[in-house]
């Protein structure tokens, strides 16, 4: 039976969900007292009160689940099981998920500020989605056939890459840890995951879960520490021989310089500076809708944010107009409560950054059309910002503010919209409206962005590839291609020919 009332959601959560976890490092299938000396406050952003203390994985506990990892990749069963077998846990794993559904989704809403209906509604099943899709795809792609040389049988043949190490960020945990050790796990890798100290606490729920399905000791490790510390630990490791993350770029950055003297597979999964190109002849209410998700949703902490909004100019007093009133009217409040549109941001020092983005547009000559404060509520609420005559050269137009503030300028013409849409360092997502199918189509092919939704807003599937270009990032997660990224191709030449 849901709970159905903020008070007795959270007072669920302290009595039943939180005590149920276990905060230390899961190495080897179980949680053990490696972690260092050292813990950790993790706050909830809504009430900014303790939810837990972590221990911080040091360098000590880096090694004892990398060293976990190696020996389940090189001597443990799960990469000589067969595909079918593989699949079966990952199912069991994504049965869990489903089983623990609200509780999971009670985690995941008080760690990170998100709205508890929409981390129900999709976070927690899509993760479950992503464990059962992979376990369809564990078999991995055929062999491949290549022309003989004379009698000698020449193919390719595709394997686990091995130890993969998944540092993941605090805005989409759950899912995010699910896009890489689904495909990884299918593959037959074993994973590190190192969760963000800012949500690390459902992390530490899958770990149970990863138990409970019964991997095999060490195929799935979790780790929460500092990401100079334990991050860059797991990444200097020469036993680790894939990374997977996301984050910010400059982190990306640094994964590649500290990663460089070994050069492990790597993917990278970074911010953006999404455009959404509103045309004159948009279903403007559809338009209106996309473009208030794009810019709010999930308080503005999500890597497509529709974070630069380009209107023709025939439309864009009447538009600006409805999405000040859009943006004045949104319901900022708990996290917990269901008539919630926007909940807190994640911390005091993000929340503080968020407003330093917007201090420093106005002082540059921009307007704030709406918002531009923190809101009223106090705590860590930010009122839905949209900023007006902001220049493409201006921080605000440039930077990832990761909060509840976009940019709305106007356009003439398609040209001048794809130049605009482009005049960025990243490429992550774009949106268009327009009710013409060759508009959308010229847009779309010539945007520079990983995806591209034309008159929709932020579709994520299980089965559609996803990933950026530009300072957005290297390779694809999600899809056929998110398990590419776990295998590597082996050439074969044999004299024995046919066999
Ligand atoms: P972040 O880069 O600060 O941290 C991400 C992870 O990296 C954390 O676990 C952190 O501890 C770890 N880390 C930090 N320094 C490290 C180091 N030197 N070595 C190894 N690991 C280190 O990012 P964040 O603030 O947690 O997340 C927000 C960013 O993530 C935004 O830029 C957002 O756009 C991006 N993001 C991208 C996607 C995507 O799919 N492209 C999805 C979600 C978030």
């Amino acid at each position: 039976m849901p709970l159905s009332d903020p008070a007795s959601r959270r007072a669920h959560l302290m009595s039943t969900v939180i005590p149920k976890l276990d905060p230390r490092p899961f190495v080897g299938g179980s949680f053990v007292d490696a972690a260092g000396p050292r813990t950790h406050r993790v706050l909830e952003p809504a009430t900014e009160r303790p939810l837990a203390e972590m221990p911080l994985a040091d360098a000590g506990a880096v090694d004892a689940a990398v060293r976990a990892a190696r020996t389940a990749f090189d001597t443990g069963p799960w990469p000589r099981m067969t595909a079918r077998e593989r699949g079966t846990t990952l199912r069991r794993l994504a049965d869990l998920i489903e089983r623990d559904l609200e509780d999971l989704a009670i985690l995941e809403s008080a760690d990170t500020g998100k709205r508890l209906g929409g981390v129900r509604a999709w976070d927690i099943p899509h993760a479950s989605a992503v464990y059962r899709y992979y376990a369809d795809l564990a078999a991995g792609p055929a062999d491949r056939e290549l022309p003989p040389v004379g009698d000698v049988r020449a193919w390719t043949h595709r394997e686990p890459v091995g130890v993969c190490a998944a540092i993941v960020p605090w805005n989409f945990p759950f899912p995010c840890i699910s896009w890489k050790i689904a495909p990884a796990l299918a593959a037959g890798c074993s994973v590190v995951v190192k969760s963000a100290e800012r949500a690390p606490l459902s992390a530490q729920a899958l770990a149970r879960l990863a138990a409970e399905a019964d991997f095999p000791p060490g195929v799935v490790n979790v780790v929460m520490g500092e990401g100079p510390v334990a991050g860059a630990a797991l990444v200097a490791d020469p036993r680790v021989d894939k990374v997977t993350f996301t984050g910010h770029v400059s982190t990306g950055r640094s994964i590649v310089r500290d990663s460089s003297s070994r050069l492990p597979h790597v993917t990278l999964e970074l911010g953006g500076k999404s455009p959404n190109v509103v045309f004159a002849d948009a279903d403007l209410e559809a338009a209106l809708a996309g473009t208030v998700d794009g810019m709010f949703s999930v308080q503005g902490q999500n890597c497509c944010a529709a974070s630069r909004t380009f209107v023709e100019r025939e439309i864009y007093d009447e538009f600006l107009g409805r999405l000040v009133t859009a943006a004045g009217a949104r319901r900022l409040g708990d996290p917990f409560d269901d008539a919630t549109e926007q909940g807190p941001q994640i911390d005091r020092a993000h929340f503080e950054r968020i407003d330093g983005y917007v201090k420093r547009a106005l002082q540059a000559g921009a307007r704030c059309a709406a918002g531009g404060a923190p809101s009223d509520l106090g705590g860590l609420y930010y009122a839905p910002t949209v900023v007006t005559g902001a220049t493409p050269d201006m921080e605000i137009s440039r930077d990832e503010v990761f909060g509840p503030v976009g940019t709305v300028s106007p356009f003439e013409g398609l040209e001048e919209a794809v130049t605009a849409a482009n005049d960025t360092d990243y490429g992550l997502s774009a949106s268009v409206w327009t009710g013409d199918w060759g508009t959308a189509h010229e847009f779309a092919s010539r945007v520079r962005t990983g995806t591209c939704w034309i008159n929709c807003f932020g579709y994520f599937m299980e089965y559609a590839p996803w990933g950026g270009v530009k300072l957005s990032g290297l390779g694809r997660e999600l899809g056929a291609e998110g398990l590419d990224e776990f295998l590597v191709t082996k050439t074969l030449f044999s004299t024995f020919g046919d066999t």
